[in-house]
């Protein structure tokens, strides 16, 4: 080595040195996302997991389908914008940076098939006070600067958070609080309002929930669908503050459990990269938003401009169906529905009637006045002819998007919905609690939400299409209603003829003593519906206020009989012992025959009743129902294996 080439590398070396004290000057005045992911939020993400995992697998499959590429449908989100300047009026985000940012976010979000619009024109807030907003000042101004059902962006000059330190923005959406809050100089750094609404859209920051600790992760993937961002294309990532040098470039050398060394991706808009570095989301980024819209956020919709519709019926277990659709908004001039989601444009008139075949059918309704046009997607929206054969439902792994699935029906279209939880309802003093199921996990349940909803609000939870096969079937399911707001609880059974209104009586108000107490089981006698098709429906209620979640669980049919008499048999052991079950009849006259079914009256085993033991041995463990008859009586007996 030549001592030119030395001096070169001490310099060199120098600098290299030097980069992180300059780095560390400059992102000294960069604020930070002051955005913090709750463990009550990913307790939600995670139960929304299986609806999540339903639209990103059709996201990614639309993305990567060969061919003739299917055109994608972008859905349109109304935001309502507040531009809070100086209370003289002076001040605040001009509207041609306004125009700037949207349609940069645009150009980043019709990657997920999401397009923001502004609803109802912009409004100001002129008050000093709120150019220096804190946290939680949102608060005081919902009553008249808030609307419900859209998303509320606020734009302001300066933000501190709870700890008074400058943050760029911050978003809320949990429990239908959907706002955005953002400082004017990050709204307009083009990756600061992305990141905000990836937060929205459930994302976690690519080093994961915790800003403090290092990340989990590993960069051999191996773990990358539960820790760091639960997301798998996005690379581990050992938070990029300070670590990220001006040509976008990681000069960190940390390693992860294994020793491996982090290769993250420093243009991702949910790291802690430099904020000109962050250019894009990850594809599984994009179809994680995509999903959280689809299953949780689709109610969004500006009261002036959109595109809901309402139908007559939507379902049906027959095999043919006519609906008469409507365009509910006025105002408009052109329509274009797609009413089976094949991507066609089927009919351009405001209130077409379609007669559909068996099926399950998406629809999407494109509107337009004169000076923009705005869509939206009802995922398996029309359910013709689809039937289960056995009920029996417990909600672990439920997924209420599934195609043969139940229906969540807002009937007063305020948001009041049925949602699928483990654990408590994320409301104090109602709801169900963290009850461990017989795997020792947080058991699910389906329950109806009261936060957001309205007194006198109902909502609807369908079954699919049940075959009623036996005589004296019974619906079987439990229910929790604890608070000082719960509303009624309705059980329908719907027919050939139409919906037959609280088959059982109504219940009303509070029915657990205590928070803390378990589900009660209530039975539907369903004798008069043998062999017919029917769907069971509960409707809620909603009471005054938020006290008043209502949650629904293991819901079956199963098929009873009524022993005549008890004492002919005795059987022997129960539970069984080496997989032998002894049969006594003490009624020797009669040639006797057994059958063994599941609850619900499936059969496995069957002959006659003889001195010899049946054999359970081809049987898994669990409840079975033994059936002995003689021709004249009928016996049955629960059977544990
Ligand atoms: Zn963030």
């Amino acid at each position: 080595m030549n001592i030119l080439t030395y001096k070169l590398k001490f310099l060199v070396l120098s600098i290299l040195l030097s980069i992180p004290h300059l780095l560390f000057s400059q992102n000294k005045q960069e604020a930070s996302c002051g955005n913090i992911t709750s463990s009550k939020s990913l307790a939600f993400y995670e139960s929304i997991k299986p609806q999540l995992k339903t639209f990103e697998s059709e996201f990614l499959s639309t993305n990567h389908s060969k061919g003739t590429v299917p055109a994608k449908t972008i859905n349109s989100i109304p935001v309502k914008v507040y531009i809070i300047r100086n209370s003289d009026g002076s001040g605040g985000l001009s509207t041609l940076d306004l125009d700037e940012t949207f349609s940069n976010l645009n150009a980043i979000y019709n990657e997920a098939n999401l397009d923001f619009f502004i609803c109802d024109g912009i409004e100001y807030i002129d008050d000093d006070a709120l150019c220096h907003f804190k946290r939680g000042d949102e608060k005081s101004f919902t009553d008249t600067h808030y609307v419900p059902g859209l998303i509320n962006m606020y734009f302001t000059n300066y933000i501190e958070n709870e700890s008074k330190e400058s943050i760029c923005g911050y978003s809320d959406n949990i429990g239908r609080n959907d706002i955005v809050v953002m400082k004017n100089n990050c709204a307009t750094n083009g990756s600061s309002l992305p990141h905000e609404l990836g937060h929205f859209f459930s994302l976690l920051h690519t080093h994961g929930a915790d800003n403090n600790t290092q990340t989990t992760e590993l960069v051999d993937g191996s773990n990358c669908d539960t820790d760091g961002d639960g997301i798998c294309d996005t690379p581990a990532d050992p938070r990029l503050s300070y670590k990220v040098n001006t040509s976008c470039e990681y000069i960190g050398n940390q390693t992860d459990a294994n020793g491996d060394v982090y290769t993250p991706d420093t243009g991702n808009i949910m790291s802690y990269s430099s904020k000109s570095c962050r250019t894009h989301f990850s594809e599984q980024q994009l179809a994680r938003m995509y999903a959280f819209y689809m299953t949780t956020k689709n109610y969004l919709s500006c009261p002036s401009f959109n595109a809901n519709i309402s139908v007559n019926e939507s379902e049906t277990c027959d095999n043919s169906l006519t609906v008469s659709f409507e365009s509910t908004c006025e105002n408009m001039t052109e329509w274009q529905w797609d009413i089976n989601g094949d991507n066609e444009i089927d009919y351009t008139t405001k209130n077409p009637t379609h007669t559909f075949e068996s099926g399950i059918y998406d629809v999407t309704l494109t509107v337009s006045n004169k000076s923009k046009s705005i869509r939206k997607k009802y995922t398996n929206f029309i359910k013709v002819g689809t039937h289960i054969d056995l009920l029996d439902e417990s909600f672990e792994d439920f997924n209420m998007l599934e195609k043969h699935g139940w229906t969540s029906n807002d009937v007063t279209g305020h948001g009041y919905h049925w949602y699928s939880n483990f654990g408590d309802t994320q409301s104090g003093e109602t709801g169900p609690l963290d009850y461990l199921n017989s795997e020792n996990k947080l058991n699910t349940y389906i329950y109806a939400e009261a936060s957001g909803a309205q007194p006198g609000d109902i909502t609807e939870f369908i079954s699919p299409c049940i075959d009623v096969n036996y005589q004296n079937s019974e619906l079987e399911f439990s229910y929790h209603m604890f608070g000082e707001d719960v509303g009624e609880l309705h059980v329908d059974i719907k027919t050939d003829s139409g919906y037959i209104n609280n088959v059982i009586d109504p219940i009303y108000g509070s029915q657990q003593d205590h928070q803390t107490d378990d589900f009660i089981t209530k039975n539907v006698n369903l004798s008069s519906y043998a062999n017919e098709t029917i769907k069971v429906r509960f409707r809620a209620v909603r009471g005054n206020g938020w006290k008043g979640d209502i949650a629904i669980d293991n819901i079956f049919v199963k098929t009873i009989h009524t022993p005549i008499s008890d004492n002919i048999y005795k059987v022997y052991p129960n539970p069984i012992q080496g997989d032998l079950l002894y049969i006594k009849n003490s009624d020797i006259e009669n040639i006797s025959t057994f059958t063994i079914t599941n609850l619900v009256g499936q059969p496995f085993l069957s002959g006659t009743v003889t001195n010899s033991p049946i054999d359970f041995s081809s049987l898994s463990s669990g409840t079975y129902l033994l059936t002995l008859t003689n021709g004249k009586t009928k016996v049955v007996k629960k059977i544990i294996k």
